[in-house]
């Protein structure tokens, strides 16, 4: 495609970005800061994807609305397959449905338990951390960003990511698994609340056969743009996308590091994935908020 051609597409195509996190789970933005800077980087839409928290979906869609910025609810979702983990994102289901408020509700208390134990795992390498600050850190949904956070501010270690490094990340000694759900039974909360799951960042852990058995299990899309994706990956998930006819979606999964890198705007993707969820879920579900 021409220069010319390409700047005439993107004045008139409108983008969304489909994977941003606040400080309800382990980014840096209030939901309205988030907002805000998707209306200055002109974005048609948005979706905010905590990692298994929607609390706050409800005001962030009002204010959104407010702004003249479609919001479409959503949720990113820890799950566990036969052989890895991996996330789920959900969108456009009903923020009130009871059955996964509860199944969240549980999830947070086990999140609540599991920092409980790495706290007391990094007290036995002589890191003495008040469970107390550090749930008052956690917007909603605890981690182990928030035990990073503490451990760089009491002076334990040099950098936040030393955290992860020597003690909290993947397979270090103070690291404690997450209580987690199948795909399956994921995809099956997400659609009895009317939405949709997709695969989160397949190129950053997810082979090939693991996304074909995700697709067997009831996810229905892949995030093809993402940060970590190269672009070979983003054409490969394309391909599979159109192969199997799977919904498509991207976005910046902006944590908004300390407020210093705001990705929300920069990994964004064209409305016209919107319409086809859209199309998917309104044909399937009668969805009101
Ligand atoms: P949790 O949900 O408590 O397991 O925390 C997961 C979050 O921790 C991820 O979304 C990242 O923000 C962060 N994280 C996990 N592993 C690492 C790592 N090795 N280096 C830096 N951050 C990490
Ligand atoms: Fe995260
Ligand atoms: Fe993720
Ligand atoms: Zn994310």
């Amino acid at each position: 495609m021409s220069t010319d051609a390409m700047s005439t597409l993107s004045q008139t195509t409108s983008y969304v970005d489909l994977h941003i996190h606040s400080n309800q789970s382990d980014g840096c933005f209030t939901a309205r800061e988030i907002i805000d800077i998707a209306v200055r980087r002109r974005l048609k839409a948005i979706a905010i994807t905590d990692h298994d928290h929607i609390q706050g979906l409800g005001e962030a869609m009002k204010y959104a609305q407010q702004q003249g910025m479609e919001f479409i609810t959503g949720v990113e979702i820890s799950a566990r397959a036969p052989s890895f983990d991996l996330h789920l994102l959900g969108y456009y289901f009903d923020y009130r449905n009871q059955q996964l408020n509860e199944y969240l509700r549980h999830f947070q208390n086990e999140r609540l338990n599991r920092a409980r134990k790495i706290i007391e795992l990094l007290k036995k390498h002589g890191i003495k951390l008040s469970f107390d600050l550090i749930q008052k850190k956690a917007g909603g949904a605890i981690g182990r960003p928030h035990i990073a956070d503490a451990m760089l501010e009491e002076g334990y270690i040099h950098s936040y990511q030393e955290a992860f490094d020597k003690y909290i990340g993947d397979g270090c000694p103070c690291c404690v698994p997450k209580y987690k759900i199948s795909p399956g039974e994921a995809a099956a909360l997400i659609n009895q609340a009317g939405g949709v799951c997709v695969i989160a960042h397949p190129g950053t852990d997810i082979s090939d056969s693991g996304l074909l058995d995700l697709i067997k299990v009831g996810i229905e899309g892949v995030e093809t743009i993402h940060p970590r994706h190269t672009p070979a990956q983003v054409n490969h998930y394309r391909e599979i996308v159109q192969k199997y006819g799977l919904l498509e979606t991207g976005g910046s999964d902006c944590h908004g590091d300390r407020k210093t890198q705001v990705l929300i705007g920069h990994f964004k993707v064209p409305y016209s994935m919107v319409e086809k969820m859209k199309e998917r879920i309104f044909g399937k579900h009668q969805v009101s908020f």
